[in-house]
Parts: C-alpha cells; sequence; structure tokens
C-alpha cells in the first residue's frame, strides 16, 4: 500500500474525476471528521444545495 496522494479522487455521486487542486471540489467537514473520505463535483454540490445527503451539513471548498 503505497502513497497514491491526495491529488485525484471521484466524486461520491457521479463519478466524474477530480482533481482536488485544480477543480472546485466539495467535501463535508462531518464526514471528513468520521473518517469517511467523500468528495462531491461542483454540480453535484450545487445539485445538493450545498448540504451534504448524510447528515445535513454544510458543504465546504475542498
Ligand atoms: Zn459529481
Ligand atoms: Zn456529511
Amino acid at each position: 500500500m503505497g502513497h497514491r496522494g491526495w491529488i485525484t479522487a471521484r466524486c461520491y455521486i457521479c463519478s466524474k474525476k477530480l482533481n482536488v487542486v485544480k477543480d472546485t471540489v466539495y467535501y463535508c467537514p462531518k464526514c471528513f471528521s468520521k473518517g469517511h473520505r467523500i468528495l462531491y463535483c461542483d454540480a453535484d454540490a450545487k445539485r445538493l444545495h450545498y448540504r451534504c445527503p448524510f447528515d445535513g451539513s454544510e458543504l465546504k471548498l475542498y
């Protein structure tokens, strides 16, 4: 198990490839604090009204 870095990820909703450096990527601080590394692309974050579908927390820019 190597460190593959945290540069690219996939959107949890649409599986779009995200570049966390270049793209606008959103995450839920609450889910992250629980160890769930769930990311959302810009379009899906907008569709979710910037709310986490699991706990209703406000999504933050990654
Ligand atoms: Zn997406
Ligand atoms: Zn959440």
